[in-house]
């Protein structure tokens, strides 16, 4: 089964990505859902395959924003170890951030086939967005905005013609 891991820095909009994605009518139906090794984890179907969709961002995390604490960076090493394609999450509203960066360059490492979604893209065009995101230097982009539903179908039909199950 293929594992499809959601990362980024707090707010950005993981766990909302997460909960559109496995309760999503258009192609998933959600098998399984719960709490293992402080992940969220989701077994879902698309297509007749299944999947498992992992949030890395099931714990609270300290309100402390002024630096990546360790916490995340565990998080995100935890959730993207046995991961066969990251969903890697910034925000449009925020910009880019060092924290971003911080993420990235872990996730490079790692050698993970990653698509970066740019969550709270409303009301501006795609193009427009991944402008802000370029420097980030990912082939493979798809812009979100989770809260209006746009964009889920996209990730959706991605993760489905990615991987096999
Ligand atoms: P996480 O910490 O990365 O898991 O982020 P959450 O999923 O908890 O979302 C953080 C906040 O952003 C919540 O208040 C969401 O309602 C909000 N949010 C998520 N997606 C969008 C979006 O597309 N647009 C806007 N404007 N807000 C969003």
């Amino acid at each position: 089964m293929s594992n499809v891991a959601i990362v980024g820095r707090p707010n950005v909009g993981k766990s909302s990505l997460f909960n559109k994605l496995t309760k999503s009518k258009k192609a998933i139906v959600s098998e399984f859902e719960g709490l293992t090794r402080d992940r969220q984890v989701s077994k879902t179907i698309i297509d007749n395959l299944s999947y498992e969709i992992i949030d890395s961002g099931g714990l609270n995390f300290s309100n402390n924003n002024s630096a990546l604490d360790s916490q995340i960076l565990n998080q995100t090493n935890l959730a993207t170890d046995e991961a066969d394609l990251v969903l890697f999450v910034v925000e449009y509203k925020s910009g880019l951030l060092p924290d971003d960066q911080v993420i990235s360059k872990l996730l490079r490492k790692k050698n993970k086939d990653i698509c970066l979604v740019i969550n709270k893209v409303d009301g501006v065009s795609d193009e427009t967005a991944k402008l802000d995101f370029m420097n980030l230097g990912y082939q493979q982009v798809i812009c979100t905005s989770v809260s209006h539903n746009y964009g889920i179908d996209s990730i959706i039909e991605f993760i489905a013609h990615k991987l096999d199950g």
